[in-house]
């Protein structure tokens, strides 16, 4: 086998497409294969290509790792079946007694699973808001082990300060985990800015064609991304040989969609604001945005979730079923524009969360299809 060339100096475009991804050495095929297989054969008992059995590992899996981790500047990258599959690998390090201080407006499902899986086993939690950095100290206790941040959040778009928090973690000797699936790393960092860990669900822009759910973690710390890569086998959340091949795949364009997504976002906000139905607009590359300051100075762009509220919720629920080219969906990240009523949909499954979402608010992932079009779509449905 030839050894595998260093991307690492390589533009985050070029790691996207080649690192993890070289040439078969066997077959010369281009693109990494889909190792369909369950096992792998044994020379002699022990002896055998790097792989012995599929949930331990599978090639078309480890380029993926590799290629994760290279783009959020990581050494070590997991992946798993799902987002929330990654999310419990990260909380199983902790132990019961051990206390988080995580975004109290987190994904619904990543809350719900502190609150009704990781809860009853034992670990402590409290959701405060992580703008307030004097509210996070308060926060804070002698067992607490962990800061869960997100940023930007869903769906309002929330930004918090990852080096600040990571500093304020740090001094009491507390890691670090940021979910950076709103972002990605084609516009936000959070290893470079301090953090320890980074969560993934690759189902939305990493797999970016919404036809696959996955998860994964990167951390350049080598013992807990042992413990990671440990729990990722001993529990089996592991993705299939399939799932890993699609969000390669869409990897692969990462960088000119997130741009493309980011231009039609401000070509949909400017046509938001203009429209006499609409009322607050909910992006954070508005100057008027809490969280502005922040975003500019860490994300390269402001990516391309949107969100805007109407007069009521009986105004959003009826505007959503009037879109032709935005699909009426959960979930984001596609390179097809969705909308969605947060209220009633996306955050409907999480009720007891201590996110209280606006039943005036719509929720918009935009897409990369002509902005005309988008645009067109959204002066009819809320003209
Ligand atoms: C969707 C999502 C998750 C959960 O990921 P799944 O792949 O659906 O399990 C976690 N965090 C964020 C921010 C998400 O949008």
């Amino acid at each position: 086998m030839t050894a595998a060339h260093d991307w690492g100096a390589a533009g985050f475009a070029t790691r996207a497409i080649h690192a993890g991804q070289d040439p078969d050495p066997q077959t010369g095929a281009v693109i990494v294969p889909v190792y369909q297989t369950s096992t792998f054969h044994q020379s002699e008992v022990g002896a055998h290509a790097g792989w012995d059995y599929a949930r331990s590992g599978n090639p078309t899996r480890d380029a993926l790792e590799t290629a994760i981790a290279s783009l959020e500047g990581g050494r070590h990258g997991v992946a798993f079946a799902s987002g929330l599959a990654a999310c419990d690998a990260v909380l199983r390090t902790l132990r019961p007694g051990d206390h988080v201080v995580m975004a109290n407006d987190v994904y619904g499902g990543t809350y719900r699973q502190f609150a009704q899986v990781h809860g009853p086993w034992g670990l402590a939690f409290d959701p405060v808001d992580l703008a307030d950095l004097d509210v996070v100290r308060g926060a804070w206790r002698e067992q607490t082990r962990l800061l869960w941040v997100e940023t930007p959040t869903n769906p309002l778009l929330n930004v918090f300060d990852i080096a600040a928090l990571a500093e304020l973690a740090h001094e009491r000797g507390a890691r670090v985990v940021v979910d950076n699936t709103f972002a990605t790393p084609a516009l936000q960092q959070p290893l470079a800015l301090g953090a320890d860990v980074v969560v993934h669900s690759t189902t939305k822009y990493l797999g970016g064609h919404s036809d696959v759910v996955g998860g994964a973690i990167v951390a350049d710390d080598d013992d807990l991304a042992g413990q990671v890569r440990f729990l990722q086998n001993a529990i089996g959340g592991v993705p299939g040989p399939w799932d890993v091949f699609l969000v390669l795949r869409g990897l692969k364009t990462l960088a000119v969609r997130m741009r493309a997504h980011c231009e039609n976002a401000r070509a949909v906000v400017a046509a938001l604001q203009e429209l006499p139905a609409v009322g607050e607009v909910v992006w954070p590359g508005l100057a008027g945005h809490p969280g502005h300051q922040i975003a500019a100075r860490q994300m390269s762009d402001f990516g391309g979730m949107v969100s805007f509220r109407l007069a009521d919720e009986e105004a959003a629920v009826r505007a959503c079923a009037r879109f032709r080219v935005f699909t009426l969906a959960e979930s984001l990240g596609g390179v097809e524009s969705l909308v969605e009523h947060p209220g009633r949909m996306t955050h409907q499954s999480v009720a007891g969360s201590p996110l209280q979402v606006p039943g005036d608010l719509v929720r918009l992932s935009v897409g990369i299809e002509d902005a005309d079009d988008l645009v067109a779509d959204l002066r009819q449905a809320l003209g």
